[in-house]
């Protein structure tokens, strides 16, 4: 069993790939609609754990709140007539006593709580000593340490098994996602804590149903150990996020995909070294060159200061970047590169070379 494997009471070893497959609807609306998603995922051996919203924190008010204990009622009902495990999202202690008096032993802590250090001390007073399962959602902004924050704070509450969960972040722009997915920020995480098991939630970075099976394929060939997925039976009537959720036939589907085209991370790493060995160098020498060339033409970028004082002129030029911005993205885009990835580049290296002038 990898140690990176969640360690749930019945984690399933999702067909030898030591993946943790958490499914099940954005929220609990009705036994009847908790029923039959539990029926159809119970039927999923790749599913280890049913995910259901019982309080749900709304971005405005009016909206489904979640129905609270009857839910838990229900989950804890159907617990024990299926053989399956519920968690849910936590935001408060009085949740967390909940979920303990209605037998319900995995919870995640949702990104606007992560976000909350002192909503996180809260909760880590009702979970100290419970032997929870918790996982922790990313917070809403890209900040890695708030994430770290958070899992370090449970850890310290004396949670021994811990899962993040990648759900993406809010950003200005969210290049067409409900979340923007920067793979960057939990690639960090791994880097960080690389014993802590990271699933993907496509569900809450896509936003709609038809990006949710190519984020999830995404987060395989990253290497994630498992993912949360929003599945209804009738996703188009769900009273919250009905956009993203998929069907428990959807489900299956994707899963059966994912295991066809399945990576492992280790693989056979001397092989792998090998093939590509040539390509590596390659990349090895025009990042070199990258680097050489950066540092010329920051050192340009001091004489060009040293100009502009004598003559009294700003630092800033905004003619001239607008000049350069529009010639180097028709440059790269005659050369099949991606448009955002350019732009972001190129006012990377312009916030650089003023940082330069400025000092
Ligand atoms: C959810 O899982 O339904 C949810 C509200 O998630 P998040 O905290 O990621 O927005
Ligand atoms: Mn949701």
């Amino acid at each position: 069993m990898s140690k990176k494997l969640c360690n749930f009471a019945n984690c399933f070893n999702y067909h030898s790939m030591s993946k943790t497959i958490i499914a099940g609807p954005c929220s609990v609306e009705s036994r009847e609609q908790l029923r039959e998603t539990t029926e159809a995922l119970a039927r999923m051996e790749q599913v280890s754990l049913i995910r259901c919203g019982v309080w749900k924190p709304r971005t405005r008010p009016g909206g489904f709140e979640g129905l609270g204990e009857p839910a838990l009622q229900w989950m804890q009902e159907l617990a024990a007539e299926h053989g399956v495990n519920y968690c849910c999202e936590v935001a408060r202690p009085e949740h967390v006593e909940l979920c303990l008096q209605y037998g319900i032993s995995t919870v995640w802590l949702g990104a606007r709580t992560t976000g909350n250090p002192f909503m996180v001390e809260e909760i880590c007073g009702a979970l100290r000593g419970s032997g929870m399962n918790v996982l922790v959602k990313n917070p809403m902004t890209p900040d890695v340490h708030l994430w770290m924050g958070t899992i370090e704070r449970l850890r310290d509450a004396g949670i021994g098994n811990l899962t993040a969960i990648h759900r993406g972040f809010t950003m200005y722009n969210n290049h067409g996602y409900r979340n923007a997915p920067l793979w960057e920020i939990p690639l960090i995480l791994r880097r960080e804590m690389p014993d802590l098991p990271i699933l993907c939630d496509p569900s809450h970075i896509g936003g709609q149903r038809n990006l949710v099976a190519p984020l999830a394929q995404a987060a395989m060939q990253l290497g994630y150990d498992g993912l949360m997925v929003e599945v209804h039976p009738h996703p188009d009537n769900a009273l919250t996020d009905n956009n993203q959720q998929i069907t428990p036939f959807e489900m299956a589907q994707m899963l059966e995909d994912l295991l066809s085209t399945h990576r492992t991370i280790e693989g056979n790493e001397e092989a792998l070294g090998a093939a590509l060995a040539p390509l590596r160098q390659q990349i090895d020498d025009i990042d070199h060159e990258l680097l050489g060339l950066l540092a010329r033409r920051m050192k340009i970028s001091e004489q060009i200061a040293t100009i502009k004082q004598e003559m009294q002129t700003t630092v800033y030029q905004p003619k001239r970047w607008e000049q350069v911005l529009q010639d180097r993205q028709q440059i790269a885009s005659s050369l099949g590169l991606n448009a955002d990835f350019t732009k972001e580049i190129l006012e990377k290296i312009h916030a650089e070379s003023v940082r330069v002038q400025l000092s």
